[in-house]
């Protein structure tokens, strides 16, 4: 049975998996949902002996019916392979009594976007093929520091795909913005904007919504698409770890079939957490998602009250992938809650759009349920990594230090004892600077490389090939902009006439 996808803000049109994929948003400017989250109708004594690809393939199936069996195998076996540090793929730590990490960081670009950015490429070439798409596809992202870097590590030198990547000059960690700029590949283009992520999130889906722009491409050969997780084609592959990790525990022994997990996710833009919330749809045992936040704690305060408030000051904190005040995903959330309600929906993002806030009705509220909303500050993210390595000598990230602490914080206050997974989403090594410090204030006048140096020391783990690469690489990208010449650049990048 074929499953179609509509907008968020379409009642009427369905599109296609692949058409979903290709086009990124849709052009009413709505996030492609499917009509309905398929059942995980695979036995779970089934799953705990599979492989993550034929995990992958189980779950992926099930979303992307109109992609073949030979051609889904063919995408998940050239992404999840030796760019990955270890066959696992996705490990799972226990790092405190009943509370496991699964890390999601060994693959190339050492943060969990890899995850999906290793396999959006292949999915999207082979959608292009299956629509006859005669055009270039342009992938425009706009990054909060992680997403960048996966998605031209999986586009560099892709045959029909550019790719133009944007990020605030300020609000990414040196290895962050190493890993760009430094990226090969003659298709790939890099751009730091004088604003925050959401000003390049903003610019980015403003050219998305452009028709003319559209238009004007078309005729010199380009159509766009994202790479962004508003792309369903980054959120089906992350369900898959979901499904992952709760077979594992399985086959570890540490739960029983079909005994329920709690899941902590550290979000920024809603789509690992969102992605957890559809696995549970799915059928997985999941109670409760627990949506972590640093000091932008727009979403703590919407699960809170049931309002959406852009309108606070933007916090730089050390956990930068995480700093965003329109988590774009929540609108599939919304929408869901919405009764699937595209009227609705659409009401909804224009309140955020002209006045920067929304408020849902206490019916959608309800259906909130699933979620709980906690946050952590600067000092207890740094308190979190001190700790943990204190207690057991292994060394987490910033992002995953926020979620740890407030997945601490949930099992303390409700008692709620359930087996909890915690999403652990970049390596240590990504942001050695605020690790290093939080460890032992000793390290504060260090450079970047030496405590890279020292990182190694204490955690015992190799310096990832990430890591290793960029310390002598050349800086190949230098362009910079204004917000508001993000639309011009794009043009000069493509040699469109403006
Ligand atoms: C992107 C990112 C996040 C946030 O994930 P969302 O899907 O945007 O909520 C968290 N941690 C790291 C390290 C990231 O790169």
């Amino acid at each position: 049975m074929e499953l179609l996808y509509k907008s968020t803000r379409d009642a009427d049109k369905t599109v296609t998996a692949s058409q979903a994929i290709l086009k990124g948003l849709a052009s009413d400017g709505g996030l492609f949902v499917p009509v309905e989250i398929p059942k995980l109708d695979v036995d779970l004594d089934e799953l705990k002996e599979m492989s993550y690809q034929e995990t992958a393939y189980q779950v992926m199936k099930r979303f992307l019916t109109d992609f073949t069996e030979e051609e889904l195998r063919h995408c998940i076996n050239s992404a999840y392979d030796e760019k990955f540090d270890t066959t696992e793929i996705a490990p799972l730590v226990e790092v405190n009594d009943g509370v496991f990490h699964l890390e999601l960081f060994h693959g190339a670009t050492i943060a969990f976007k890899d995850m999906a950015l290793s396999i959006l490429p292949h999915l999207m070439t082979t959608a292009a093929k299956k629509n006859h798409a005669d055009h270039e596809i342009v992938i425009l992202t706009a990054t909060s520091g992680d997403t960048g870097k996966a998605a031209m590590a999986g586009f560099a030198d892709v045959p029909g795909t550019k790719i133009i990547v944007f990020y605030p000059k300020n609000g990414v960690s040196r290895v962050q913005e190493l890993q760009m700029v430094t990226q090969k590949g003659v298709n790939t283009a890099v751009v730091a904007i004088h604003g925050n992520f959401d000003n390049a999130q903003s610019g980015v889906k403003k050219m998305f919504e452009d028709q003319a722009l559209a238009a004007e491409l078309a005729k010199a050969g380009y159509q766009f698409s994202s790479a962004n997780s508003i792309n369903i084609g980054r959120l089906v592959p992350q369900v898959v770890y979901y499904v992952y990790a709760y077979a594992k525990l399985l086959q570890k022994g540490e739960i029983a079939k079909g005994e329920e997990i709690n899941v902590t996710v550290p979000t920024g833009n809603f789509g690992n957490i969102l992605a957890a919330y559809y696995a549970k749809q799915m059928g997985l045992p999941i109670a409760k998602l627990i949506c972590a936040s640093n000091e932008n704690k727009v979403l703590f305060d919407f699960f809170e009250t049931g309002v959406y408030d852009k309108n606070r000051d933007f916090v730089l904190t050390s956990s930068p992938s995480m700093d965003i005040l329109i988590s774009s995903n929540l609108e599939r959330l919304i929408y869901q809650v919405a009764g699937q309600d595209a009227q609705k929906d659409c009401e909804l993002m224009k309140a955020l759009n002209t006045e920067g806030k929304y408020e849902i009705t206490g019916e959608m509220k309800a259906g909130l349920k699933d979620f709980v909303g906690g946050y952590a500050t600067e000092e207890q993210t740094s308190q979190a990594i001190h700790d943990t390595y204190q207690r057991n000598g292994y060394v987490m990230d910033t992002h995953t230090a926020v979620a740890s602490y407030v997945s601490e914080q949930y099992r303390k206050e409700t008692g709620d004892a359930k087996k909890m997974v915690v999403a652990s989403t970049a390596s240590p090594y990504k942001f050695a600077r605020s690790v290093m410090t939080s460890i032992d204030s000793k390290y504060e006048g260090m450079d970047d490389f030496a405590l890279i140096e020292e990182l190694k020391k204490v955690s015992g783990v190799e310096i990832p090939n990430a890591v290793k690469e960029i310390m002598d690489a050349k800086v190949l990208h230098n362009r910079e902009c204004d917000v508001d010449q993000m639309e011009q650049t794009v043009k000069a990048i493509l040699k469109v006439e403006a």
